[in-house]
């Protein structure tokens, strides 16, 4: 049953009223001190509460516990243990320690590790993460306590997502901190927000099983385009489908017992493309949230006998799927980057844009890192928004400020503000007001300011947003701590006015990194060669897009704010080649496998049975006919040669060729598409019936 009351809200997480139901009362108030601001936990507590959340757990029928953790495959892992210690012949208790709560030995040789963990030390070690709060997954024959942990090597070298994440919080809110004391404020608690819109595909299931590319890859390799897909939109917005919808209540049923706020749900532009946007939370719970709505859109997909597709293209021709991370910082609960109604608020306000405009701009290259993949190529760099070149969309209101405060001059959109003509004065005048609905008419820019959050639009639908994050989080930091370290020289040695220093100090900013401004059609043609110009880095596929990973000064940035050494740095870069090349080797051999063993012989036997009924017609005398079967067998033949070919390059890609000028991916990458092309053009020639693969027009309409 499904509730729609919303009394069920949580009710699988071990939340706060969970804990001081299930706690002793003084373990509980540590426990919650300790999720509240990350403080470390009082080892001497791990008895009592794990005893508390076995107790809850088993309230909920969970007969297992898990360590539940981020791998660098990409998704999430656990392994299952039992409640169970034998006390005796034939006799068992439930038992969960302290021990089992904080920290787990896992096999960990094979999860990836570029290279960090020697093969005599294969184990892994989690430890549990009580910032983000323990849950229950259920099944139909119980339930497992599910307790979110960082995973690392024996070094302690990190293996996972959530570990650099973890850092990179902590990394930007002491920069945070420590500007905000430059302000005059009281210390308080700085919480890094996001908002994770995951975009998505429903295919009905029947379509799937038979499609060994999308089985195999996520993606289809063939298919040719159908007459209608989105040129109409009439999708986008539309009424949802009662069997979606069903799925949609029940995948939010599911997510709100898990306490995960999901607030919006939509078709998308491409048929069969729908979104899921829950509402913002603290970044680190709402990257395990995220995961988790991934898993939970698959598995009630699968209830209701559809596939749910989250690879970033698995249909080309109709627009592929995102994951836009809306990212902002609050400082006592207050959004920073939302402007103030006061001078000395707007001057914060101006201040972190300013700070993230240097950020962008300077690290670029290493954002831009932490969206490739062998998937998302197909979204940033292709024919498709966002492009891969990153720049910054401030919108009409705040692009006239930041220019106010470039020159010095008033702009025309800002008059009537007050009755002089000089620019914004910083701590003193405040901003005119910044429209929320207006900033975020452009869709086609990577990184957009919309109104008080900025929302980088690049990641793809698949990816774990604790990648993207943890960068965007570390050049922050950088940035804040260097306009940190200029108002020291500035004010507190030179003795210079705040105001006044700051003002100057953004308006060097602003003179130096507007480059990456850019408010234009990220879309169009000419951005491309105009970025160039003002050389902003334009990594088109995912090997260039990782090779920042092996810069010098990205090894410096990040070991220096402790977010991934050296070491760990480089072995991020080995898996995410390593993945790609895997990922691409998988696609070419499906790719082959199809088009030799599925596509040719349906090919081959109706270009047969036409030479046969060719011959027959002729040996018949017939006077019509002849010149149809003539010109579709002519087709037909052609086609079939062509195939021939096509999947000899293909297999000759896939074998490691001696002295080849292009990358071995490069060659697969080609060669399929070169094959896509015949095998495209042969599914509109052949008999339908006969046609051994659910074609477009049926998989994006028929659900
Ligand atoms: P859209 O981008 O589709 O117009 P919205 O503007 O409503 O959608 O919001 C998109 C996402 O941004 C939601 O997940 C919302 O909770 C999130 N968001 C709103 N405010 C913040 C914030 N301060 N920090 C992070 N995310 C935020
Ligand atoms: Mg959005």
């Amino acid at each position: 049953m499904i509730d729609t009351s919303l009394k069920n809200y949580g009710e699988d997480v071990f939340s706060e009223k969970e804990i001081r139901l299930f706690l002793p009362k003084e373990t509980a108030a540590k426990l919650i001190a300790t999720m509240k601001d990350g403080k470390p936990v009082d080892p001497s507590i791990a008895d009592a509460v794990a005893h508390g959340m076995k107790e809850w757990a088993l309230s909920k029928g969970a007969t297992h516990f898990t360590h539940w953790f981020q791998p660098l495959t990409g998704g999430t892992a656990e392994k299952h243990d039992a409640f169970l210690e034998p006390a005796g012949v034939a006799i068992a208790v439930q038992k969960f320690s302290g021990k089992n709560l904080i920290g787990g030995e896992t096999d960990a040789s094979s999860f990836p590790s570029g290279g960090l963990r020697s093969t005599f030390e294969a184990r892994g070690y989690t430890a549990w993460d009580p910032t983000s709060p323990a849950f229950i997954k259920r099944h139909e024959n119980g339930a497992t306590l599910c307790i979110p942990t960082v995973f690392c090597a024996y070094t302690g070298d990190a293996l996972d997502m959530k570990t650099p994440l973890l850092r990179s919080i902590q990394a930007v809110s002491r920069a945070t901190e420590r500007l905000m004391e430059k302000f005059g404020r009281r210390k308080s608690h700085v919480t890094i927000t996001l908002g994770a819109e995951q975009e998505y595909f429903l295919i009905d299931r029947s379509f799937y099983l038979k499609r060994p590319d999308l089985l195999q890859t996520g993606r289809t390799v063939f298919g040719a385009a159908p007459a209608k897909h989105q040129q109409l939109d009439d999708h986008y917005f539309g009424a949802i489908r009662p069997r979606i919808l069903k799925f949609m209540t029940e995948v939010e049923d599911e997510l709100w017992k898990l306490g995960i706020p999901a607030k919006t749900r939509h078709n998308e532009v491409a048929p069969a493309q729908f979104e899921l946007a829950p509402m913002f939370e603290d970044l680190n719970l709402a990257v395990d949230h995220n995961m988790l709505i991934m898993e939970v859109l698959r598995k009630k997909a699968e209830e209701n006998n559809l596939v749910c597709l989250l690879h970033e293209k698995p249909f080309e021709g109709v627009n592929g799927s995102g994951k836009h991370c809306n990212w902002s910082i609050a400082y006592g609960g207050k959004n920073l980057l939302s402007p103030g109604d006061n001078p000395r608020d707007n001057a914060i306000f101006l201040t972190f844009i300013s700070a993230i405009i240097r950020a962008i701009d300077l690290h670029a290259d290493i954002l831009r890192m932490s969206t490739a993949g062998a998937g998302n190529d197909h979204r940033l760099g292709a024919n498709e928004a966002p492009p891969a070149i990153i720049s910054i969309f401030l919108g009409d209101e705040l692009s006239a400020v930041m220019r106010e405060i470039e020159t010095g001059v008033k702009s025309s959109s800002t008059k009537g503000r007050g009755a002089k003509d000089s620019g914004l004065k910083i701590g003193v005048d405040t901003l005119p007001p910044l429209p929320r609905d207006t900033t975020d008419r452009n869709r086609t820019s990577p990184f957009a300011f919309t109104g008080n959050k900025f929302e980088f639009r690049a990641p793809g639908s698949s990816q774990n947003c604790a990648a993207s994050q943890m960068v965007l989080n570390t050049i922050v930091a950088e940035s804040i701590d260097a306009i940190c370290d200029k108002l020291e020289v500035l004010v507190d040695q030179n003795g210079g006015e705040f105001n006044e220093e700051l003002q100057k100090l953004l308006q060097r900013l602003i003179k130096k990194h507007k480059r990456v401004l850019f408010s234009g059609d990220g879309y169009g043609e000419d951005w491309p060669k105009e970025a160039a110009k003002r050389g902003l880095p334009n990594l088109k596929n995912t090997l260039e897009a990782i090779s920042p990973l092996e810069n010098q000064v990205n090894r410096d940035l990040f070991a220096k704010y402790g977010v991934l050494s050296a070491s760990e740095l480089a072995s991020r870069h080995e898996i995410a080649a390593e993945d790609y090349e895997s990922r691409i080797l998988i696609e070419g051999k499906v790719t082959l496998e199809i088009a030799r063993s599925m596509i040719r012989p349906v090919v081959a036997d109706e270009f047969s049975r036409l030479a046969t009924a060719i011959g027959q017609a002729k040996k018949d005398g017939l006077k019509v006919g002849l010149r149809g079967l003539g010109a579709l067998s002519q087709k037909l033949g052609a086609g079939l040669d062509d195939l021939h070919v096509k999947c000899e390059k293909l297999e000759k890609a896939l074998v490691d060729g001696k002295g080849e000028k292009s990358s071995k991916s490069v060659r697969i990458i080609s060669a399929m598409e070169d094959l896509r092309r015949t095998v495209d053009r042969l599914e509109l020639l052949v008999d339908d019936n006969r046609w051994p693969l659910p074609k477009y027009r049926q998989m994006l309409f028929i659900y």
